[in-house]
């Protein structure tokens, strides 16, 4: 299997559109209701059989590093089936873990133990602690702090994943410093982005100028003080930082990775840039993977930057924020990162 067009090395697998959580930010594209933004259809999702002839191809593209999500990746039956493939086949960076994304409303120890078995990091989300149940409707932070404990106990990589928002930015200290005390390895910061479900709520989650420092500010203390990493996943305008030297143990991503570093399939096998994006740009099974060059060019190139940008002394290592972000509330990929605004 051959492309014309650039394939990054790793990969996101969505595999369902289900979720137990209905979280106000949550960015699935699938979750979008607002009139007068991209639609995204839910078609059929793949099966076990389906994954397994989606990870031969992505394996003969190239591909060595693998993601599994969601929606809820729990909630897929042939979740251990697809990591064992995965394993079996023992083609892919073997001693790199699979990052498994979930909100750990279903995990229990046979997952655990499943997922030391095939060396899977996993990410669970934290969105709060007082706030959990009015972000995710369901009240369960006191459950992902005790798996995060038992991961810790077996010895499973983790990473504690925290969507900021406006209504737990208060609390965003007590919420990293109890996930890295219940034992998670790393931190994940995302800043609230607009999309999917989240640009219903966005009037009441979208941070500020001054938030959107002080939730870096917050992290990298608590970071310096339990001498742990983290990283911020949705990408900053460099210039909206006030201090770039100060922050030694949080890396602050300001490039898009999206069809660069990495791109996603989605339940049905669609592919898309980014997880946060609505644009199908082709079909695994396909015999050319992506068929909307056009548009997967635009980031392999970085042909999206905004006008106000091009004169900036940063701009080879600034994508002005999130380049779908900017899309999907200008409708224009060149627009300005929203939280400039
Ligand atoms: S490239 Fe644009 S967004 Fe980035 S620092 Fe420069 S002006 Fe700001
Ligand atoms: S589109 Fe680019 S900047 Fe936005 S979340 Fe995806 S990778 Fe990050």
């Amino acid at each position: 299997m051959e492309s014309s067009v650039f394939i990054p090395k790793s990969v996101v697998l969505e595999l369902t559109y289900r979720c137990n959580h209905k979280c106000l930010f949550c960015s699935c594209p699938w979750e979008t209701t607002e009139e007068g933004y991209v639609m995204y259809d839910k078609a059929e999702e793949l099966e076990f059989e389906d994954w397994k002839k989606a990870i031969d191809i992505l394996h003969d593209l190239g591909v060595e590093n693998i993601s599994i999500s969601g929606g809820e990746a729990l909630l897929k039956d042939c979740l251990l089936d697809i990591l064992e493939y995965i394993r079996e086949k023992n083609v892919f960076n073997v001693g790199s873990s699979i990052v498994l994304i979930s909100n750990g409303l279903l995990m229990n120890e046979d997952y655990l133990k499943a997922f030391k078995k095939y060396n899977v990091h996993l990410s669970m989300s934290l969105p709060g602690l007082d706030t959990f149940e009015q972000h995710t409707g369901v009240d369960n932070a006191a459950g992902v702090l005790y798996w995060f404990q038992e991961a810790k106990k077996m010895g499973i990589e983790t990473t504690v994943n925290v969507t900021v928002t406006k209504l737990n930015y208060h609390e965003l200290y007590e919420t990293i410093a109890n996930g890295l005390i219940a034992g998670a390895d790393t931190l994940l910061l995302n800043r609230f982005l607009i999309g999917g479900r989240g640009i219903t709520n966005s009037d009441k989650l979208s941070l500020n100028r001054e938030e959107l420092n002080g939730m870096l500010e917050t992290a990298e203390k608590i970071l310096e003080l339990s001498k742990r990493i983290g990283s911020v996943g949705t990408e900053y305008p460099l210039c909206i930082i006030k201090d770039r030297e100060k922050y030694k143990q949080l890396r602050i991503g300001s490039l898009c990775s999206a069809a660069k570093d990495f791109f996603v399939i989605d339940p049905s096998g669609r592919v898309r840039a980014c997880n946060h994006s609505p644009i199908m740009v082709g079909h695994i099974f396909d015999k050319e993977i992506i068929s909307n060059k056009d548009y997967w060019q635009t980031f392999t190139s970085r042909a999206y930057i905004p006008n106000s940008c091009i004169m900036c002394e940063d701009v080879n290592y600034c994508d002005c924020g999130c380049r779908e972000t900017a899309s999907i509330v200008c409708k224009d990929l060149r627009a300005k990162d929203p939280c400039l605004n």
